[in-house]
Order: C-alpha cells, then structure tokens, then sequence
C-alpha cells in the first residue's frame, strides 16, 4: 500500500496519469485498458491476498488481485460453509467487479451491495479507510455498512476518485438445502408471462435468487457458432433458428430459479414454483435437489469459470463482445416491450440477440452482448454506431443505462442532464477536491 501511495505521489510529481486495473478482466466494459493511451496502466494484480474470511458474521477482507476463482478455491480448501457469488467471467477481479457493478443471478449478486469498508488511497496519495475503518482499532469494519455521516464507499464505484486497495464484502452463508428449477420457454412472446409469473414469485419471498431470464443463443454460444446454423450474412434467420432450437433442445427463453433454505422452507417454495409454472404456456422444467450432507457438487451454488468467454466464438476466433446493461421496471409487457425493439435494432444491424434479463426487486437488469467480428471493420463502425444510438434511444424512455465500455460512458454520463448537468458538475467538483492534479483515471465519464 505504501509502494502505490509513493507511486501516485511520483505520477503526480510528473503529471503522468495512472489507470488502476485488479486484474483487468473487465470483459465487454474496457477490458486492460485506458480510456485515453497516455495513462500508464496500475496493475494491482499482484497484491492479491485473502486478508481475512470470516464464517459467523461471513464475510472477507481480500486485495485488489484475487479473483473469484481463487476465493472459491480458498472456500473449498478449507471446506468453509460460504457461498460466493460469481459473475460470467471468474477470472476477473472481485473488487474491480465490485467497483463497476458487476452482478451475478445470486441473493447476493448485486455485488457493489455488499461492500462492507473500502481502503483507498486518493488522488494526492492519501490514505483512507471507509465506513468502521476509520475508527482505530475498530473489530467493526466488515461488519457494519454504514457510520455516522454520509456512507462514502459509493462515491468510489465506477468513478476516478482513488484507488482501492482493500475491500470488504459480505458473502452468502451456505443453506442446510437447496433446488434447482431449469426452465425453458418455447416462445419468443412468452417472455412477459414468465416475467409476471416469477416477479409475483419474489415479491412473495419465495425467490430470493434475482434469476436470469436468457435467449437462448446465451446457452447456443457457448457449445455452437453461427456458421454451424447458418451461412451468409446477417443476423440469425428463421430457418436456422428453428433448426438450433430443434437440435439443441432449447427454449427461446432458459431460466434456473434456485431455492435455499431449510429442506421444508425449500420444498415448499418448490411447490409454489412448480404450481406456478404449471399455469404458463409453452413452458417445461426440470428440478434437481440436494441437502447438507450430498456431494457439494450438485449443491446450487456458484461455481466460477472462465468458459463463459467462449461465446464470442460464435462468430468465430475473431469474435468480441461490447454489452449493453439498462434497467427497466419490472413488467412483463415492458420487457417484451424492449426485448422486440432490441432485436429489431440488433437485426438491422445484421447481429444477433444474445440477451439475459435478471429479474430484482424493484427492476429489471437487461444485458445485451453485441458480438461481433473485430476484424471486419465495417461491422465495428455499425457496432459503435448503433450502441450511441441505443443509448440516447432508452434515455429518450427514461431508461438508465448501470454500466457501460469505456469509449461511450462520457455519452452515457450526458444522459443524466437533471438541471442543466448538475451531477455531472458535481462530479466534477468531487474529482478537483479529491484528485486535484487529475491524475487517477482521466477521462472515464467524462471527468478529467
Ligand atoms: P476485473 O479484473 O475484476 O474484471 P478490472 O481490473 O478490469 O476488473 O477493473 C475494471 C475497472 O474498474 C478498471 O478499468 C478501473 O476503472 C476500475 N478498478 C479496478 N480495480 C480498481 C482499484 N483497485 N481501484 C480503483 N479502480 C479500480
């Protein structure tokens, strides 16, 4: 820690901006990079200790370089009854993927939510500590979010305020039972239904999981490229989508809704659920149990990988992601409603849908992965045009947009224009007090 503080110090001295990366797997959202080349790249990968777990109050301590695999691997080493949440990519960083709002379909995978103290070192080198941290010899830090005054780790998600150093984050205890419901829907227009049915689902309690409600190329990309359906160009027709359908055995739309719990708590969720899907149209499941006792490996808990990434073969070894992440309310017409306009504007463009909405308690979080050929430039030029159209196109509708790749957030940041900018100029005045000589991240969002 003291060897960044003298760094930051150093690249102040010399006005040479520094872009702080965990481990820079920010796959579809930036990736190892910087927004403008003239930043020298921090790479935080190699402080990468688990400083503390903790199984009663569950809870970790960890360094900017331990990834999600690594945690998961520490977890089963020791054979610690916690469960981690883990997002599409688990090579990736679990603060870099805490600090950009990464999320995953788990109870906890509203991941920055969890967040429990940060250590952070500010743009003219000093050194922070947030929440309980700041009271000396405090035992509080990973256990309380919130102190006396505002709660100051929010303003150092997805901005260019200080680098992190040390993040607390909560973690999920291990349930005495658990149930799988993989689901899988016929039709493209059922999507509303299945929408309206599991939101009723979780607004009761009976879902706490925040499932993912995914196209099936999401599945099809990962086993499949397009060239194996189709040939020519253009976006995937109906002849071979009728035909990948058919011979994968998919649904338009797949969904798993984990249950947890004791095993009664579990069974009877199960049969809520089960009473439920009974009534939706087009619609088959298939359900896996397991109790403390089975093998942990047909528990329902998160396992990190990196296959994952594999999708963007899809199109081939030159294939690459962008993503396009907005919430919208939770209403089933609402994302039929969007899910149509989004494949419309995708299909014109000649992509494909490769699409997830994870269901919350209050929205609905849409992430659209643009896949296309990095090699084949005209398509690149439609890609980045396209994607500055989306997004003044779902502020037009009120939409906001959580989370986006670096070369668009400034036209991301515009969108929210409430009295003439005000929180983009009070952003601005955060940056000049707490990084006086710009020197961490310059540039993302539009701040310099
Ligand atoms: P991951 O490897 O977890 O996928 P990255 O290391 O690529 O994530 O980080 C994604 C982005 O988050 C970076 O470009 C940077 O803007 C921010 N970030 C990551 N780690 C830190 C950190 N320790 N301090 C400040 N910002 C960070």
């Amino acid at each position: 820690v003291a060897d960044v503080q003298e760094i930051i110090r150093a690249a102040n001295r010399f006005a040479v901006p520094l872009w702080p990366i965990s481990r820079g797997e920010n796959l579809g959202y930036g990736g190892a990079r910087s927004f403008r080349d003239a930043s020298l790249i921090l790479d935080l990968s190699r402080l990468n200790r688990i400083i503390e777990v903790n199984v009663p109050d569950a809870f970790c301590l960890v360094e900017p370089g331990v990834s999600f695999l690594q945690m998961f691997d520490y977890l089963e080493r020791h054979d610690l009854p916690l469960w981690l949440s883990v997002p599409g990519y688990g090579a990736g960083s679990i603060i870099g993927n805490a600090l950009e709002r990464g999320v995953s379909s788990s109870p906890y995978g509203d991941h920055a939510a969890q967040i429990c103290g940060l250590e952070l070192i500010l743009g003219d080198g000093e050194l922070v500590r947030t929440g309980m941290g700041a009271m000396p010899h405090s035992g509080m830090w990973q256990r309380q979010q919130a102190t006396i005054g505002p709660r100051y780790d929010e303003i150092f998600l997805q901005s260019n305020y200080g680098v992190v150093t040390k993040m607390g984050l909560w973690l999920m205890r291990a349930p005495e039972a658990s149930a799988a419901i993989e689901i899988e829907i016929a039709e493209r227009d059922s999507l509303g239904a299945v929408i309206e049915c599991l939101a009723a689902l979780k607004r009761l309690g009976v879902i706490q999981d925040s499932p993912a409600i995914a196209s099936y190329l999401t599945s099809a990309a990962l086993c499949s490229a397009k060239s194996d359906w189709m040939t020519g160009k253009g976006a995937l027709d109906q002849n071979a989508e009728t035909l990948l359908l058919r011979t994968l055995g998919l649904g338009w739309w797949n969904v798993k809704v984990r249950l947890y719990g004791l095993p009664d708590m579990v069974s009877l969720c199960l049969r809520q659920v089960e009473q439920e899907l009974a009534r939706l149209p087009g619609c088959s499941f298939h359900i896996s149990r397991w109790q403390k006792g089975a093998p942990i490996s047909s528990a329902h808990r998160g396992v990190p990988s990196i296959d994952g990434a594999g999708n963007v073969r899809w199109l081939g070894e030159n294939g690459a992601h962008i993503d396009f992440s907005v919430a919208i309310p939770v209403s089933g017409a609402e994302a039929l409603k969007h899910a149509r306009w989004m494949i419309r504007e995708l299909a014109a463009c000649g992509l494909d849908y490769h699409s997830a909405f994870y269901l919350r308690d209050r929205h609905i979080l849409n992430v659209v992965q643009l896949i296309f050929d990095q090699a084949d430039e005209e398509m690149c030029q439609t890609v980045d045009v396209l994607y500055r159209r989306l997004i003044n196109d779902v502020a037009m509708r009120g939409y906001g947009i959580n989370r986006s790749p670096l070369d668009y957030r400034a036209d991301v940041a515009a969108t929210f224009s409430f009295g003439g900018n005000a929180i983009g100029n009070l952003a601005q005045r955060l940056k000049r007090a707490l990084d006086p000589g710009s020197i961490l991240s310059p540039g993302k969002d539009g701040l310099s």
